[in-house]
């Protein structure tokens, strides 16, 4: 079994968005049977580009939640996803706020982008989707998008998770016992705590309460970019023994019987998917 993320993108928060100081279009992650986009902020499309990543060929679009360093590219995904809107396929996954809008916030993906997909599906904390055949458990978070959740990827080689944007508390943390990877989103420094999000010293009570194998920062805020992200990856690893990485645009982690990080490659010429018109 294959199990293989690329980070789309690893900025985060409204700053590193607006000015693309790193990309934030989410992660592709390549299982068996499918390849899902998870939260295609802006950027998405372009690092699709880069790395010669066809959008026909993704199965699932997956919304974490109604802010638009996670879903701006969205539609793009689907359209491609859809062949340009020609061939009904693919399936559209989202929380409340993504999929029907409340209380002020979303949708955030047009009645004409959910009607080409396949088929398309509001998730709540606590539900366990099978997506093309890969089990995802649906987590609570505690964001200003009151309707944002987390997920655990079931594979093969254990279970790989990602919490997107939440608050830390040892009642969210424990809802990913037994995680081998975790992906988390550090939007600010140590000693930089702020509302709704995780900061590094969140990071290093999770490694403690938790203690996954490998430890993935994304969401990288301009402020922890400006101290250096990896050395505040390493403070967390110092602290606990918990192999910790700041994770890059593009980078790769395969999970298997090892947990392998490398590089995609990266080209910047005129490529063109083979079924484009
Ligand atoms: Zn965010
Ligand atoms: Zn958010």
């Amino acid at each position: 079994m294959t199990f293989r993320i690329t980070f789309l993108g690893t900025g985060g928060g409204r700053h590193t968005t607006m000015y693309q100081v790193r990309s934030t279009g989410g992660m592709l992650i390549e299982h068996d049977d499918g390849r899902i986009h998870m939260d295609p902020g802006p950027g998405a499309m372009t690092q699709m580009h880069r790395i010669h990543c066809d959008p026909g060929e993704t199965d699932s679009v997956m919304i974490s939640h109604c802010h638009p360093d996670h879903y701006s590219d969205a539609e793009s995904v689907i359209e491609g996803m859809t062949r340009g809107g020609w061939v009904k396929r693919g399936h559209v996954y989202g929380s409340p706020t993504v999929i029907e809008g409340c209380d002020g916030l979303g949708p955030c993906i047009s009645p004409y982008h959910l009607r080409i997909a396949a088929g398309k599906r509001v998730f709540r904390p606590g539900d366990v989707l099978d997506v093309d055949g890969l089990r995802v458990d649906i987590h609570r978070a505690v964001h200003s998008d009151p309707t944002n959740v987390g997920f655990t990827f079931h594979t093969e080689f254990g279970k790989v998770s990602y919490l997107s944007d939440t608050e830390y508390s040892d009642d969210i943390a424990d809802q990913y016992e037994g995680t081998r990877v975790a992906i988390l989103p550090v939007t600010t420094p140590s000693g930089n705590r702020i509302h709704y999000h995780m900061c590094t010293d969140d990071a290093i009570l999770f490694a403690e309460r938790i203690r996954p194998e490998l430890i993935l920062f994304t969401h990288l805020g301009v402020v922890i970019l400006k101290r250096g992200a990896a050395s505040e990856a390493a403070m967390v690893e110092d602290a606990t023994g918990v192999r910790t990485v700041a994770a890059r645009d593009r980078m790769t982690v395969d999970v298997g019987k090892d947990v392998i990080l490398g590089e995609a490659p990266s080209y910047d010429d005129e490529w063109i998917p083979h079924w484009s018109p």
